[in-house]
């Protein structure tokens, strides 16, 4: 655990509340006082893991770069952007893609990739190689494979920040089975550092910090 925030994220006041907040435009119609926005963390398994006090390693700034799976529409992607360098931004979709492109408009840090995670050598062309993180949030069956498959772009000592959603996988299975399923495949390229049920904000998800294995 961690109490140590992204340069970028600090807790701000909305509605008499301190919450997790990046500067920059709103996207989802979230509370923001024209300068700072609040992130919230029941829309954004990374904004539950901060707020769980996971120790992400982000440190934000300029030359943070990161690479993001499953964008959808930006909710998420546009606080990371906001906050860390240059974010690739992957999602294969059509429909969020475009309001993706939308958010991206006035993210200049942005770069939205149409594009399916599970290929990689679709979009390794664009993405820079040694990114500092890898943030997933696929929501699809197969997300330890994802996670393997994108490991080459990952720096050595970069950390993949993954949300395990029990669901996608099999909704027929206890989602503590499924996260150890999961994570067993993962430590075929990882070592997972942290693990926390994101329960509070995310049913059945679990939130993981891993770095990959050299
Ligand atoms: N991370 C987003 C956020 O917090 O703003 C929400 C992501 S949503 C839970 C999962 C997204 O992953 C969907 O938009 C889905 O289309 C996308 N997705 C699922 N499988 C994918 C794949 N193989 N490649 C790219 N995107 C994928």
């Amino acid at each position: 655990m961690s109490d140590d925030l992204p340069a970028g994220v600090e807790r701000h006041p909305f509605d008499g509340t301190d919450r997790l907040a990046t500067r920059g435009d709103p996207v989802y119609g979230e509370p923001t006082d024209g300068d700072w926005r609040a992130w919230n963390p029941t829309r954004s398994k990374l904004g539950a893991m901060l707020e769980l006090e996971m120790d992400t390693g982000l440190e934000g700034g300029d030359e943070e770069t990161v690479l993001y799976l499953g964008a959808a529409s930006g909710t998420t992607v546009s606080h990371v952007a906001d906050f860390a360098g240059p974010t690739y931004a992957v999602e294969f979709a059509a429909r969020p893609a475009r309001d993706l492109l939308e958010t991206a408009a006035s993210r200049p840090r942005l770069f939205p990739l149409l594009a399916d995670a599970r290929k990689p050598a679709t979009y390794a062309h664009v993405v820079e190689s040694n990114v500092d993180a890898i943030v997933q949030d696929v929501a699809t069956r197969g997300q330890a494979r994802v996670a393997l498959e994108n490991r080459r772009f990952l720096a050595d000592d970069g950390r993949l920040l993954l949300a395990i959603k029990a669901r996608s996988e099999d909704v027929t299975r206890d989602p503590e089975d499924v996260f150890a399923d999961v994570r067993a495949e993962l430590e075929a390229e990882y070592e997972i550092l942290e693990t926390s049920r994101l329960e509070q904000y995310h049913a059945d998800h679990l939130g993981v910090v891993a770095r990959p294995r050299s």
